[in-house]
């Protein structure tokens, strides 16, 4: 292992949460193809106990032989989160740790990766009764500046835009004109005209982040009617000003609620919509790509590709901290979306 890669190795960590089955899955008759082994592994489509047949008191070979054979795969990761967990253990596990390097200066990010429907936003949104890992980092943040005293004076603004179609708007004033990303002296890649709402509690983030939410641009497609194909970036700029010397400071936090992980192919989408697809797969592939490359400790990072990794490349390798939240469905309904989230993971993980 290189140097490089071990420095990368302590600055991502990978979470899996698989959330509770719904309603529907279950009156389906679906099978739980994921088992939480522990706090640290899972087993992707275990072994099934196969109800022994008797006939006049002599047990008899399966016939079920048109069964495939169960995976039976087992996964690490830094953390899995089982479904019983609430957003506030999901907090804990990802979020709550990387403020500590935000405040010392590095740019941190967030990403919250999956299927449409494997809970992404319940995660990082959440609602008034469960409020998402974005409400609690926020919370925790003033309270470590408040806990800082009085040789550093804070200023905080959040923004709130979404990547669709490879274009970025803003999500706290909408408009169909597209904004375009540029690189500033001190505040890092930035998004020319977008809105920077300066708060002072976590408390006013509520109604802007279900506002903004409310914004997305989301199409119904023949697979899944709430269908997310947007990626919304919700970014902290932290202002420190050391009273002692007056030096200004900026840092910057991301937390991305990624565009669902499904094929584009598997919704059956043509014309506009299938562009849509191919645009998500691009912003997905070439986030991998990166965070593969930076792995490899490369010298290129080739974040050029994609508006996504443009809008992040601040954020993303050298000392950054970026956690990785892989949302799944336990449910055999969502059997390729979840191998293909756990195989996803499992790649960062590695790193
Ligand atoms: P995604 O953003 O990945 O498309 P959502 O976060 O919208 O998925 O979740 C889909 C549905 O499942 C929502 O109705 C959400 O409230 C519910 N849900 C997701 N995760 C959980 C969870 N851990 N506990 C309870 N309900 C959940
Ligand atoms: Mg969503």
């Amino acid at each position: 292992r290189s140097g490089s890669t071990q420095n990368m190795s302590a600055n991502i960590k990978v979470v899996v949460r698989v959330r509770p089955s719904n309603e529907r899955e279950m009156e389906m008759n679906n099978r739980i193809v994921v088992d939480v082994v522990d706090d640290r592994m899972l087993v992707f489509d275990p072994k099934e106990e196969v109800p022994a047949f008797f006939y006049q008191g002599v047990q008899q070979p399966n016939k079920n032989f048109l069964k495939r054979a169960n995976k039976e795969l087992k996964f690490v990761f830094d953390h899995v989160c089982g479904p019983n967990a609430t957003n506030q253990d999901v907090f804990e596990m990802t979020t709550k740790d990387i403020l500590t390097s935000l405040m010392e200066g590095y740019n941190c990010s967030v990403f919250v990766y999956g299927a449409t429907g494997a809970g992404k936003t319940f995660t990082m949104i959440g609602n008034q009764q469960h409020p998402g890992i974005t409400y609690l980092t926020m919370e925790h943040l003033f309270y470590t500046i408040n806990s800082f005293g009085t040789d550093r004076e804070f200023d905080i603004g959040v923004s709130y835009i979404e990547v669709y179609n490879e274009n970025v708007y803003d999500l706290l004033k909408p408009s169909s004109t597209p904004l375009q990303l540029r690189e500033d002296a001190k505040y890092g890649v930035m998004v020319a005209g977008m809105t920077l709402n300066n708060i002072k509690t976590a408390r006013e983030l509520l109604n802007m982040l279900e506002n903004g939410n409310k914004n997305r641009t989301q199409h119904p497609t023949d697979a899944n009617a709430e269908s997310s194909r947007s990626h919304a970036v919700f970014q902290v700029y932290v202002k420190m000003r050391y009273k002692t010397s007056s030096q200004l400071r900026i840092v910057k936090l991301s937390m991305i609620d990624l565009a669902g992980s499904e094929r584009a192919s598997a919704t059956g989408c043509v014309g506009d919509r299938f562009k849509e697809g191919a645009n998500i797969n691009k912003s997905l592939l070439s986030l991998g790509n990166c965070i593969n490359k930076l792995a490899d400790g490369s010298s290129y990072i080739p974040y050029r590709d994609s508006k996504l990794t443009r809008l992040l490349k601040d954020s993303l390798g050298g000392n950054c901290k970026t956690v990785m939240i892989a949302n799944v469905s336990p449910s055999s309904i969502s059997y390729e979306d979840t191998y293909n989230t756990l195989k996803y993971a499992a790649r960062a993980n590695k790193i």
